[in-house]
């Protein structure tokens, strides 16, 4: 069997824009309106020799993040069950929010390895972004382009030991 690796992030951060790029093709939705990635999505990905599955999910979109109800079954619906890593993707453009400090003590409750991702980061605009994201602790980000392909190297760099 394939290794599984699964999308985490708050809503916007272009995570289905990252697993479209993976993926090689548009099969999930992107916008710029939160949650419209309704469901997760699987597809099979590759980066130069690895092959892997990649899940796009969106669970902490579809609940009021501000009810813990919302939060329990968002984070239900994250389930990292089957997966081999997690892609925790952050904004390096519009910064962290207490949504990703949330995700972040949530992923490390969790035993699956995680690589955090900074997408966004093309420009001058991204570079505070990718300092900033240090502070999550999950060590050394992956700055990237999902969206204009930027940093598929470095990424494939940061999963290769890993799957
Ligand atoms: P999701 O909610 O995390 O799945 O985010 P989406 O993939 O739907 O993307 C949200 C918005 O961010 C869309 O308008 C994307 O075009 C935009 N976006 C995604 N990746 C990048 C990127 O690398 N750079 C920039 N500037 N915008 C991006
Ligand atoms: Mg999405």
């Amino acid at each position: 069997m394939k290794p599984q690796v699964i999308i985490i992030g708050r809503p916007n951060v272009g995570k289905s824009t990252l697993f479209n790029r993976l993926v090689g093709k548009k099969l999930a939705l992107v916008d710029d309106q939160p949650g419209v990635t309704r469901d997760r999505r699987m597809g099979d990905a590759e980066l130069a020799n690895l092959q892997f599955t990649i899940v796009d999910t969106a669970g902490w979109e579809d609940e009021d993040p501000d009810t813990l109800p919302g939060r329990m079954r968002a984070q239900t619906e994250v389930s990292l069950e089957g997966a081999d890593v997690a892609l925790f993707v952050v904004d390096a453009r519009n910064g962290l929010t207490p949504l990703d400090e949330e995700i972040g003590r949530w992923l490390r409750s969790q035993s699956v390895p995680v690589v955090l991702v900074a997408n966004k980061a093309e420009g001058k605009q991204g570079e505070a972004g990718i300092f900033e994201a240090y502070s999550l602790g999950f060590g050394e980000p992956v700055p990237l382009s999902a969206e204009h392909g930027e940093g598929v190297a470095d990424l494939f760099d940061a999963l290769y030991p890993i799957i």
